[in-house]
């Protein structure tokens, strides 16, 4: 499951998976990302269970890193605006050149 130890924790992998995410709500009346509610609802409750049903489930959404170090990508990320991760890396590729050939260190 995906665990976080505070908001900032979370808000640092959120960058990377649900602001970046379609199923993220796009206003504050939209109905909420289900498996981000059900992590709310239940990962502090179900982080110490092993076999329970609904760590199982949480597990395969939000898997942890090998060895309990943070949090993997969510099973469940489908990229907002048609934008791939290959877009993203694109992206990056062409900011880091556009800073060097500006003589600006990213
Ligand atoms: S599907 Fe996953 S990455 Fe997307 S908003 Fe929900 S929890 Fe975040």
């Amino acid at each position: 499951m995906g665990y976080f130890s505070n908001a900032t924790e979370w808000e640092y992998w959120a960058g990377d998976n649900c602001f970046k995410c379609l199923h993220w709500p796009k206003t504050d009346e939209a109905p909420g990302c289900p498996v981000e509610m059900a992590h709310n609802l239940y990962n502090y409750e179900l982080c110490n269970e092993e076999k329970h049903p609904g760590k199982v489930i949480l597990d395969l959404l939000i898997p942890r890193r090998k060895g309990g170090t943070g949090n993997c990508k969510c099973a469940m990320f489908k990229p907002r605006n048609g934008v791939s991760d290959k877009h993203l890396k694109d992206w990056e590729k062409y900011k880091a050149m556009m800073a060097e050939a500006s003589g600006i260190n990213p």
